[in-house]
């Protein structure tokens, strides 16, 4: 059978769908039952009245994340809207839980605008530890979640966004000292301009890039100053407007150190992968395919290439389960009130840095045997190493703890422990 076929019998087989609520407390007897429901729940219920952070201790809320989608770009499927995007975001919710225990309500929204759906989500905030964000078109993306994040006092992350960037930034990390060249000097040129490339770009400035090294591009070309005088851009567009001549992304890639491709498949040639800097850094994103793909890129020079795409049967996979579990985990444990850019560098650089470890055996088992050693073919690490958890979680809690996002502190050492335990 192909995968399709697995996939709908995957989904249909019964129960229907791959998620389902279940208890934590006994429930028995009679006495348990008074005791998850009337009259023994009022108890709780006066003690959450009165100080609402009691909502942590007494409700399901610390440990639960919505995942939230208008199903209006949905995967590469596009604006197939909320129910059709409804697998989506269960599956995500699997993912949440595989990967850290973390419980979530899918919540799929038939939304027609900004305004309905940062008020539709600001209602459920009573509701959740934190909003993850799912699948929602640029540019509005970028205004609900700027708003939402604004008003409420719990995380809101837009995973298409963020996860993006932080895990291409710790590629971007590390492809830069394996090029033996500082983030500051490179010169980063992009493909792509919607939620996914303004995000990351934004964020590899945070990381230690410059501003006025990055070229971006869209379906038209460079976005220049004068197109931004010229043209309708958005005003995420015109953030990165550069004062440089018009032209295209052939001409954005002569010269550069680094391609970052999050568009479409096959726009990349090898002549354009021939055209870069020395030692340069192809991250061909869009999926499912590549802008090059991989072969191409990497035989298309003598140098080293270093490639990077969002496919799973090449080195270095962009894989956002590699972030948003353990960053909403860490955020979830210190009672956090954002996921905020100190908590999204945190979560790059420590898996930049787990990178450049040893891999265990058991990993390098669980990936076919392939060797996996710091280079150009492993600058991310994989999905399934377990190590992933107790880095990057203890180091998101601990940026929000240092940058005053925790509600609450928690004791480094004891806390690596409890999550290995
Ligand atoms: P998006 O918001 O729809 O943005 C797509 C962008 O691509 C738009 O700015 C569009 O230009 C541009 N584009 C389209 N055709 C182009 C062309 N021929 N040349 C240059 N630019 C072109 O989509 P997104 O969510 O950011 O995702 C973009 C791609 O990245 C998708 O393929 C997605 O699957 C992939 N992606 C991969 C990962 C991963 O590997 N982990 C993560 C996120 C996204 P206009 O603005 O002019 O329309
Ligand atoms: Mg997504």
């Amino acid at each position: 059978m192909g995968l399709d076929e697995d996939a709908l019998e995957y989904h249909s087989s019964d129960p229907p769908g791959k998620i389902e609520i279940a208890t934590t407390k006994p429930t028995n007897t009679q006495r348990d039952l008074s005791l998850a429901y009337s009259p023994g729940v009022a108890a709780p219920c006066e003690e959450i009245a009165e100080n609402p952070d009691d909502a942590f201790t007494y409700t399901a809320k610390g440990n639960l994340v919505g995942v939230v989608s208008d199903g209006s770009a949905v995967l590469g499927l596009g604006d197939i809207g909320p129910e059709a995007g409804k697998p989506v975001m269960e599956g995500k919710g699997v993912l949440f839980k595989r990967f850290a225990d973390i419980d979530v309500f899918d919540i799929e929204l038939d939304t027609d605008s900004a305004d309905a759906m940062v008020n539709t989500v600001r209602a459920m905030e009573p509701t959740f530890g934190g909003i993850n964000l799912e699948d929602i078109a640029a540019p509005e993306c970028f205004e609900v979640e700027r708003r939402l994040r604004e008003d409420l006092d719990i995380p809101v992350f837009h995973d298409d966004q963020h996860g993006t960037a932080i895990i291409s930034g710790a590629a971007l990390v590390n492809a830069a000292e394996i090029a033996d060249k500082d983030l500051a000097d490179l010169d980063i040129v992009f493909s792509g301009a919607g939620a996914s490339a303004i995000a990351s770009a934004r964020f590899y400035v945070s990381l230690g890039a410059r501003k006025e090294n990055i070229t971006m591009c869209d379906s038209s070309g460079i976005i220049t100053e004068d197109r931004a005088q010229h043209e309708e851009l958005n005003e995420f567009k015109e953030e990165f407007a550069r004062d440089v001549p018009g032209g295209d992304l052939a001409d954005a890639m002569a010269g550069a150190d680094v391609f970052v491709g999050l568009s479409v498949g096959g726009i990349v040639s090898e002549t354009m992968v021939q055209s870069m800097a020395e030692n340069p850094a192809v991250f061909a994103m869009a999926n499912p395919d590549p802008e090059i793909d991989y072969e191409t890129a990497k035989n298309a020079r003598d140098d080293t290439v270093i490639m990077a795409t969002g496919r799973s049967d090449y080195p270095n996979q962009v894989n956002n389960v590699l972030g948003f579990p353990f960053i909403f985990r860490g955020a979830l444990d210190v009672r956090a009130t954002e996921i905020n850019e100190e908590m999204k560098v945190a979560a790059a650089e420590a898996l930049a840095e787990l990178a450049q470890q040893d891999v265990p055996d058991a990993v390098v088992k669980a990936y076919g045997d392939q060797p996996l050693q710091f280079g150009p073919e492993y600058i991310i690490p994989k999905p399934l190493d377990p190590r992933v958890l107790f880095e990057v979680t203890p180091a998101v809690a601990e940026a929000a703890m240092e940058s005053g996002a925790a509600r609450r502190e928690l004791d480094l050492d004891d806390y690596v422990e409890k999550l290995e335990a």
